[in-house]
């Protein structure tokens, strides 16, 4: 047996971290990296704040009104037949003249309540008294402040909008709008490099070689990482040597805030990247007590340290790779953005399968939601293999069973939405 092989054996009996104690382990041991950028509103999504963000004027801005109809003082209203004469025509974007009490203005949609008005009929509740005289009739009486959207009703000038540390969604987006906000101050985007090993792999385009495969971990991860906002490098199929694989380390974590490679990291004579991490920094986890992504690895690639180029080593299997990214790279990012990562949010859902055999690790199985008459059922996708990419297309999400559980029919157990992997 070579030394590497003995320790490989070693290290294949060692203890599987579940994810549960992994993760906080993980999280408490990032920085958060400095820097930031001012950025058009408008180019800012997925980044996240620097600041708390106040109102710098009040959403809507004046008093205005919800609907087509006329702007009146409800107190002039008496009965269920007041006449009143019709004195002004508010469009929105216009302004309208005072009234006097007695006194109505025809009023659009989103046109400020001209002073002396306190609500708004709608038009289907007023007639003219003959057509085309300036006299109404209104059918149904309003109460103060009826139909009238008040100023601040959406957004109180002085509030805060958005804590530091907030990621920007496109909604985010229309409300910074609506404040008239142009720019905002964000953190830097991170700089992420990313690995994809294997002699096997190759890109896209040209017609595929004997005995090799499509890169499938480069195009899906990439898009992953753009999606969270940030700046990504790619070094594609670096080979299975430890020569190349220290080189190709070595130049991504000069570049990077943060290193992720896919492959070579379990315990075969072709897996070298936990050897090059070792010689560049150190390997603090491996192996995790979970399925798929058992032979996951986290550590350290030179930086200093305040500031260590992050490591994450995910398996070759696209689903491993997929599901350890979700589950742990993707909080680890945003803690590095300076956001706050919330749990993946999941709800109970029956089991319709059931599974006699116990595993020690917990596993994410790649599933179907349907309804039926208890509620929601989930059903595992039949090619559990964590080979199968196209099983994360077709999946609604995850079910997740706990380590060491059999599964009953009509069980309940917690499944994971696949958005919250995905933005
Ligand atoms: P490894 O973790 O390097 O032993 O790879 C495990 C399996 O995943 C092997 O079948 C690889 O061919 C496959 N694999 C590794 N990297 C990729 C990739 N980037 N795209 C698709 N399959 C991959
Ligand atoms: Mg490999």
């Amino acid at each position: 047996m070579t030394p590497k092989e003995q320790n490989n054996a070693i290290n294949s009996n060692q203890e599987l971290t579940p994810l549960e104690s992994a993760l906080p382990t993980i999280l408490d041991s990032l920085h958060v990296v400095p820097g930031s950028d001012v950025l058009p509103v408008s180019s800012a999504l997925g980044r996240v704040t620097t600041k708390d963000l106040l109102a710098p004027i009040s959403v809507p801005p004046f008093d205005n009104s919800a609907m087509d109809g006329y702007a009146v003082c409800a107190a002039d209203l008496t009965g269920s037949s007041t006449l009143l004469p019709v004195k002004d025509r508010i469009p929105a974007g216009g302004i309208g003249q005072k009234l006097s009490r007695g006194e109505s203005a025809r009023i659009f949609t989103g046109a400020p309540m001209p002073m002396g008005s306190d609500a708004v009929v709608m038009q289907e509740n007023c007639e003219f008294v003959k057509p085309g005289e300036s006299l109404i009739r209104i059918l149904q009486s309003v109460k103060a402040g009826e139909n009238v959207r008040k100023v601040g009703n959406d957004i109180c000038r002085g509030s805060c909008l958005f804590r530091a540390g907030h990621r920007i969604k496109s909604t985010d987006i229309g409300v910074l709008a609506s404040l008239g906000i142009e720019n905002i101050e964000v953190k830097r985007k991170l700089n992420v490099s990313l690995l994809t090993t294997g002699n096997e792999l190759q890109p896209p385009g040209d017609s595929l070689a004997t005995g090799k495969i499509y890169d499938t971990n480069m195009a899906m991860l990439s898009s992953m990482l753009s999606e969270l906002g940030c700046s990504v490098t790619a070094h594609h199929a670096v080979a299975d040597t430890f020569g190349e694989t220290l080189a190709v380390f070595e130049e991504a974590a000069a570049e990077s805030d943060c290193v992720i490679s896919t492959g070579g990291v379990s315990v075969g004579e072709e897996d070298h990247v936990r050897d090059v991490v070792n010689s560049l920094g150190a390997i603090d986890l491996w192996k995790l007590a979970l399925k798929p992504g058992k032979p996951f690895a986290f550590g350290r690639i030179g930086g200093d340290d305040f500031l260590p180029k992050i490591f994450f080593g995910l398996p070759g299997n696209p689903v491993s790779a997929f599901v350890t990214f979700g589950l742990i790279v993707r909080p680890s990012l945003f803690v590095m953005m300076g956001c706050k990562p919330k749990a993946p949010v999941s709800f109970k859902v029956a089991a319709d399968f059931e599974r006699i055999d116990v595993l020690g690790r917990e596993e994410y199985l790649r599933a179907r939601l349907d309804s039926s008459s208890k509620g929601a059922i989930a059903r595992p996708l039949k090619n559990q293999s964590s080979g199968v990419a196209v099983s994360l297309s077709e999946a609604d999400g995850f079910i997740v069973v706990p380590s060491l559980t059999k599964v009953n029919y009509g069980d309940y157990l917690s499944f994971i939405p696949m958005s919250e992997f995905l933005y």
